[in-house]
């Protein structure tokens, strides 16, 4: 059962009251019988106006992906637990926030099921870099196909925040927005809102913070060097095959090779000193060699002189903080997921 603090957010008072509808995805849902009719309305929304985003919604379902709504202070929005098959939502966003968030957070759930998983510390840096920055890059592209297609049905407002919040992968959709009546998700659109995400450095640094720099530093804190072997070798075809689905197979499938433009693959120089730092640390411990891929990435100009860091779901900008940075000191700067 959701916490009553996570049910006042879905309340009568706050949201009015939702027909009592039977859902049209066959998703477990856990809460109150307000939030089930919440979440029942927020599937059914998505389900009736977008043939994409029904499907990514079915493949999560059938996957065993549980549905619940989960209050945590508006830091993340949402979230997709690949051990605990749940997708979760912060109730306190509203309706049409949430839902974008649920169709990326889904999509999240069929990556998995598909074969992906959060397994920090096993592949080599650069297959890291391709494969966790594609499950990003394709779960915004596909919540954006998702809204962009309920707009053509009339549904507007889901694809208006979106826009407003992740410029990056909804611009590229722009003319199919301008031109077309009622745009469908195609392998063109999907392709180029994936590659929309890789526009934007501070969300790339970012992931880059929370997946590898702090990684490394758990794993070096915590002495695991032995147990992050970081040599498992992915290939940009496997990937895209595998993470990157349209409606009529992968939508990369003319262009393969697409995650080894160095675009896709830039690190920052803070990174990259991360990982050499990382590496020489576990030769001294382990006497295992560096990871060799690491020399193969392009390196981009730094964007500031300190990044931003992201912490569930939001960038925090640590500027003005010392060395020993608590989640308390610093100031939440922008949300994500
Ligand atoms: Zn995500």
């Amino acid at each position: 059962m959701s916490s009553v603090l996570s049910q006042v957010f879905s309340s009568k008072l706050f949201r009015g009251s939702y027909p009592d509808e039977k859902p049209e995805i066959g998703f477990q849902m856990e809460g109150s019988a307000q939030e089930k009719r919440r979440m029942t309305s927020l599937v059914n929304r998505i389900a009736r106006s977008s043939p994409f985003g029904r499907s990514v919604l079915e493949k999560a379902a059938e996957g065993g992906y549980t549905l619940a709504f989960q209050a945590r202070n508006g830091t993340i929005v949402g979230s997709c637990c690949e051990q605990k098959k749940a997708i979760l939502l912060d109730p306190v966003y509203s309706d049409s926030r949430l839902i974008s968030t649920l169709a990326h957070e889904a999509r999240h759930a069929e990556q998995f099921v598909r074969g992906a998983d959060s397994e920090f510390g096993k592949r080599t840096v650069k297959s890291e870099i391709m494969l966790y920055r594609a499950m990003e890059a394709d779960a915004q592209a596909a919540a954006a196909v998702t809204v962009l297609e309920m707009k053509g049905r009339g549904d507007d407002k889901p694809w208006q925040k979106l826009k407003k919040e992740s410029p990056y992968i909804t611009d590229p959709l722009k003319y199919a927005e301008e031109h077309i009546s009622k745009p469908r998700a195609t392998n063109g659109l999907l392709g180029a809102a994936f590659k929309g995400w890789y526009d934007d450095a501070l969300i790339k640094e970012a992931y880059e913070n929370s997946y590898i720099v702090a990684t490394m530093d758990e794993i070096m804190k915590k002495k695991k060097e032995a147990e992050n072997p970081y040599d498992q070798k992915e290939t940009s075809a496997n990937i895209v095959n595998m993470i990157c689905r349209g409606v009529d197979g992968c939508y990369f499938k003319n262009e393969p090779e697409v995650l080894e433009n160095p675009k896709f693959l830039d690190i920052s120089p803070s990174t990259l000193s991360k990982a050499m730092h990382y590496f020489s640390v576990r030769k001294m411990r382990t006497g295992a060699e560096p990871d060799p891929s690491v020399d193969a990435l392009p390196v981009r100009p730094a964007t500031s002189t300190v990044a931003p860091v992201y912490v569930w779901g939001s960038y925090y900008d640590i500027s003005g903080v010392g060395e020993n940075i608590r989640l308390g000191m610093i100031k939440k700067s922008r949300n994500g997921r």
